[in-house]
Order: structure tokens, then sequence, then C-alpha cells
């Protein structure tokens, strides 16, 4: 009677199954999230009610709690949920389903045999979003959503290397707004802003999944492009050059239009730091801004 209180009281979600899958309890918190009240999933199969439950990981975890007296696991990080409950109440949210840490056990009779077994779930959706802001802010550029010069420097590393090991085609390009100063100063730092992030927005609909496009600075950016030579990122390079020059950047009742200077340079064997590759492309940013900016410059 008491624990029947503590079990309806509190807040965690707590299942107990018998060995034929059905439900013995349901407590409140269960009836609460799942809008299924105790009446009607009691003795009744829980994979009636969570059809999807019904997968060999699950089975198995069960068996061995019935079999062995195992206790089991389900990270939020692997699984995200045991139970699809909507989740609600958090705004700009991206989990749909509350993120859950469940756990299984056995529960023993009089006679010490294991006869039940229990779940618990645990909300850690809060968690969950935190974490994945955290993760974000760490790897984010906070103006313009892309890649920050952080996570650059530690892909522009692990690519480096994985791709020298296995003599693969890497190449970089590296790019700078011209005459930026003169948008921030003829109309604010406020539109100079926004044409930053109309830039990347730009480039970023150019870029495959498999590229890090990323901020490396000001309105200066680094594409890393595995698996593509110097030829190849050169046709990139020119298309995000020709992309920029045609864009138009609608700011209040201005229309802004803004290019683009690339250098573009390639891994070759002698490089032996990630830095070099990306000095490379930095020498012939250089170089494009000299020979007349709103231009492509490979390494020398
Ligand atoms: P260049 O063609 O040689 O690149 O000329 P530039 O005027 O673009 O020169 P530079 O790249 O040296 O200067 C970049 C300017 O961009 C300086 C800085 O005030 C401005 N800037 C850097 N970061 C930001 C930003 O986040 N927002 C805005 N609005 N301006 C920025
Ligand atoms: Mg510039
Ligand atoms: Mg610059």
């Amino acid at each position: 009677m008491i624990l029947n209180q503590v079990f309806d009281a509190i807040n965690i979600g707590i299942v107990i199954l018998d060995r034929e899958m059905k439900v013995m309890k349901w407590n409140r918190w269960m009836e609460i999230h799942s809008g299924i009240d105790a009446d009607k999933i009691v003795n009744a199969s829980i994979y009636d009610f969570f059809p999807d439950l019904e997968k060999p990981k699950f089975i198995r975890n069960c068996k061995s709690v019935f079999t062995f007296g195992n206790f089991s696991f389900f990270s939020q990080k692997l699984h995200h949920y045991l139970f699809p409950f909507k989740s609600s109440g958090y705004l700009d949210s991206e989990f749909e389903y509350m993120q859950q840490n469940c756990a299984m056990g056995p529960l023993r009779n009089e006679e010490n045999e294991i006869a039940y077994m229990f779940i618990y779930v645990q909300d850690v959706t809060e968690v969950a979003i935190y974490e994945h802001k955290l993760i974000q802010m760490n790897e984010k550029d906070g103006l313009t959503g892309i890649y920050n010069r952080r996570y650059l420097e530690l892909k522009l590393k692990e690519e480096f290397n994985r791709h020298k090991r296995y003599s693969r085609d890497f190449s970089l390009i590296m790019f700078d707004i011209d005459h930026f100063k003169r948008v921030n100063d003829e109309y604010g730092h406020q539109c100079g802003d926004f044409v930053i992030q109309s830039v990347c927005s730009r480039i970023t609909s150019l870029v495959r999944n498999i590229d890090i496009f990323a901020r490396y600075g000001g309105e200066e950016f680094c594409c890393m492009l595995p698996e593509t030579g110097l030829e190849g990122a050169l046709q990139v390079a020119e298309r995000f050059r020709k992309a920029v020059e045609e864009q138009e950047n609608q700011y209040d009742d201005l229309n802004i239009k803004v290019t683009i200077s690339l250098g573009v340079s390639e891994l070759r064997e002698e490089m032996v730091s990630p830095e070099i590759i990306m000095k490379k492309a930095d020498d012939a940013l250089y170089r494009a801004k000299h020979e007349g900016r709103n231009r492509v410059e490979i390494m020398d």
C-alpha cells in the first residue's frame, strides 16, 4: 500500500513484466507519458501496446534478465529511447521523442526464482538538449552556423593524416570576401554580418556532404575537400566564385553585391604537416588578391 504510493509518486517510469511479457505494473509516470492507463495495459502483453519493442536486441536482453538474472542498460546515447513518448515542453528541441536512459533487471519471488522483471525509464531529454547545444557551440560558428576554426583545425589534422596515409586526393579552398571593409563602412556592421551569413548560405548549398566548410576568421573561410584533387578543387572554387559574384544580397531595400578571392591547394607527398597545405592555400589566396581579386589562384 505504502510502496504503491511511492511507486506512483516517483519521477521515473516503472514497468513490471512477467515471463510472458505481460504487464504487471505500470506506474503513474508511465500513464502520464504514454497516455495509456494502467487499467488498460495491465495483464496485456507489452508488445500489444509497443510493437516496436519486439526487436532482437530487446528480446535478447529480456532473456538474459529472466535466464541469468542479468541487468541491462539502454543508454540514450545509443538508442535515444525505448518507449516512443512525444517530447513536449522544450522549445527548439531537435528531439521529437523523449530521450531516455532505461534499465531492466530481475525481480525474484519468495522462492528466489526470477518471476518478473522491471524496466525503469528516466527522462533525460533536457540533458541531451544541453549536451547537443554544447557540442554545437564547440564546433559551430555563432554568426553563420557553419563549422568554426577550432573544428576545422581538428578535422584538418585528422583528414590530412588519413589521406596522407592512404595516398588519397585531398584539397583545400581558402577564400576571403573582397573589400569587405567597404561594406561595413558604407552600410554598417549589421549589414556586414548579414552579407557574411548570406555568402555562407550560398556556399553551403554548393558543398558536398563530405566536404567541411568552416569560418576561419572574420570574412575568411576554408573548405576541405576530401577525395578531390587540385583539378576538381579548382572547378569547385570557380563555382564558388561565380555563385558569389552573381548573388544579390538583399538587405532592407539595398542590393549589395560582393566578390571573393580564392586560393586552392592539394595534399602532396612532401607536405609534412596540415599547416603546410593551409599555408599553400593562403599564399594562393594572397596572390588572387594581388592579381586583382574576384579570382581563383592555385598553389605553386
Ligand atoms: P580585401 O579585399 O583585401 O580582403 O579587403 P577587405 O576590406 O576585405 O580587408 P580585410 O579582409 O583585411 O578586412 C576584413 C574586414 O572585415 C575587417 C573587419 O572589420 C571585417 N569583419 C571581420 N569580421 C566581421 C564580422 O563578423 N562582421 C562584420 N560585419 N565585419 C567583419
Ligand atoms: Mg577581405
Ligand atoms: Mg579578411
